[in-house]
């Protein structure tokens, strides 16, 4: 066994036995039967009633927390509806759509075929392909989820309203803003500008065939948007070797209607984890903070971002890792097949999951949604959603993509209920969180490997290499990829082999494993500079250089090919700086 393969793989296997034993249903699934009962509406008095009955737990265990309440933008939609031919169509507006103040925009239909997404990420990230179809000053009609990529491309092609056929009976729940969490100067110009509703599959159907009949129609929608006091609650467990060092463990707890499976079922998970750990707390090495937010729903991750804003350079310094817990504890999910995990996790995630359940996991590269508020800062990150239904239990249900609920397609509508928690699963997913953050608090050597992230930039540089051909030159970033990897090599080679969490030597060597984090992370998630927030959309891997796809496409386009050598040769100096100052860092 290499050394860094010793590093990931550490466990304390008597104290991860005493800890896991002490997992326990009873008080997180009461917890999921009061929360079943409360329509968590980002800062309403209901979702406040959930708010207090945490802190009231929290107390009576003796676990410290504090419940702040930072002033965010926030969008409760109302009532929306469309029109078309004297018939009216139920539909849902989504969080952040312009308000008509009930008033009907009317235009001419015009429908553009578009997929509905295979996969939960597909959910989040996916945009409107127009082929050609001309849209400005009509009310455009497509497939799928009122998905932020979709709107945008809408607003950019000058469509006055949206109406999104979702693929089901049930009307999805849903934001539509790019904007990620409270808007800044830079952000507050991409405030969606026209209308959104989502209406189901068989009235989209009779909508298709009015805009092929050129019909006109009129939308019509109602929402609550503005600055509004949310709750934000947050225990600290103190570690007792190193302190200042700490894992965040977070989940949403605003939702849509009852959010049984999305995510009562998460924050109990977050509750049963802050008591075993707090019973456990004088064998954890360093500290663990567990975070409830709200705005997840109604205000684009509000809640973690206004955390990462104003706790920005603590994380940056002393977060060893991010750990989200959303729709764990789900009916039917037998699967970890849409895990995410940063690649320097995976080994970690990897020897967890199949060492508390007996199932192999397959974690995915996390995409830009739930809650990772972190990525510009550069925190290493695993988990997102949790366990999940097999593609065969899918397809058996005739289930289409969603973005939670462990695959079923009660998410974000009226019917996550009780039936989409189980207690098997519920139990099973939280000794899976109890485990992986037992490792992280106290491994003495932070337990992540570099050398995968390494190798996913090397992959992922080769992709855009053979795209590119020969009308770009990847050879600098290749030999600094290459300078990397030749130290870490010798870094990990030198890791203390013995000392603990407090050992000087230890620290040194896991501030430089933060440190990589820092460098590495950023310049594979994030456009932005760090502590800024990109946009909600998908963020491709090395983002910089992912524009090498279209230089095939611009051959005999003098001005396209000029302005793609031009960001590539940026983005390129970007990394290759990068990649340098993180072997440096790693004492190469
Ligand atoms: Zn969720």
């Amino acid at each position: 066994m290499s050394r860094v393969e010793e590093i990931t793989g550490w466990s304390d296997g008597a104290l991860e036995r005493r800890v896991l034993d002490a997992v326990s249903i009873k008080v997180p699934w009461r917890l999921v039967e009061q929360f079943s009962k409360l329509v968590r509406l980002s800062g309403s008095p209901e979702e406040r009633r959930a708010f207090d009955l945490l802190t009231k737990q929290l107390t009576a265990w003796g676990v410290p927390h504090r419940l702040h309440e930072p002033l965010c933008f926030i969008s409760i939609p109302g009532p929306s509806g469309v029109r078309c031919n004297g018939t009216a169509y139920r539909a849902k507006t989504p969080a952040m759509s312009v308000s008509t103040n009930g008033t009907d925009v009317s235009g001419e239909l015009v429908y553009v075929r578009s997929g509905s997404g295979h996969s939960a990420f597909d959910v989040f990230s996916t945009g409107v392909d127009f082929g050609g179809t001309r849209v400005a000053g009509k009310i455009v009609l497509t497939e799928g989820m009122a998905s932020p990529g979709k709107v945008r491309d809408l607003m950019d092609a000058g469509a006055i309203a949206g109406i999104f056929i979702n693929p089901g009976q049930n009307i999805h729940e849903g934001i539509c803003t790019t904007i990620w969490g409270t808007p800044d100067l830079d952000a507050a110009v991409r405030q969606p500008t026209i209308p959104v509703v989502a209406v189901n599959h068989p009235d989209g159907q009779a909508l298709i065939r009015a805009a092929e009949q050129g019909s006109r129609g009129a939308v019509s929608t109602q929402l609550d948007t503005g600055w509004r006091t949310i709750p934000v609650l947050v225990a600290e467990i103190p570690g007792r070797q190193a302190p200042e060092e700490f894992v965040l463990l977070h989940g949403h707890l605003d939702g849509w209607h009852f959010g049984v499976g999305d995510n009562a079922t998460g924050n109990a998970t977050l509750l049963e984890l802050a008591r075993v750990f707090w019973r456990h707390r004088r064998r954890l090495a360093r500290s663990l903070r567990i975070a409830w937010w709200s705005g997840h729903s109604h205000g684009r991750y509000a809640g973690s971002t206004w955390y990462a804003d104003t706790q920005g350079i603590d994380l940056a310094r002393h977060c060893v890792a991010q750990v989200n817990c959303d729709s764990p504890g789900c009916r039917w999910a037998t699967t970890y097949n849409h895990l995410t995990a940063m690649s320097e996790t995976v080994p970690l995630v990897d020897a967890v999951i199949r060492g508390t359940t007996g199932i192999a996991p397959e974690p995915e590269r996390p995409p830009r949604a739930g809650d990772y508020s972190f990525n510009s800062i550069g925190l290493s990150s695993y988990f997102m959603l949790s366990s999940t239904m097999s593609e065969e239990d899918r397809a058996a249900h005739h289930y289409y993509a969603v973005g939670g609920c462990g695959g079923n397609i009660a998410w974000h509508t009226e019917d996550d209920l009780m039936d989409i928690a189980d207690r098997d699963n519920l139990l099973r997913d939280m000794r899976v969180y109890a485990a992986a953050v037992l490792r992280t608090l106290n491994a003495p050597v932070h337990p992540l490997d570099w050398t995968r992230t390494a190798a996913e930039f090397r992959s992922t540089l080769e992709g855009y290499r053979q795209a590119a051909g020969s009308e770009f030159d990847f050879g600098p970033a290749q030999a600094a990829l290459n300078g990397l990897d030749t130290a870490l090599a010798e870094f990990y080679a030198k890791a203390p082999a013995r000392g603990s969490a407090r050992t000087a030597a230890v620290k040194r060597f896991n501030a430089v494993q933060r440190r990589l984090g820092r460098f590495l992370i950023p310049v594979n998630y994030s456009r932005m500079p760090a502590f800024w927030h990109d946009p909600a959309v998908n963020v491709p891997p090395l983002p910089d250089l992912a524009p090498a796809s279209a230089l095939s496409r611009a051959a005999g386009h003098a001005d396209q090919l000029g302005m793609l050598r031009a960001h590539l040769t940026r983005g390129q100096n970007r990394l290759v700086w990068t990649l340098q100052q993180a072997r440096e860092a790693a004492g190469g």
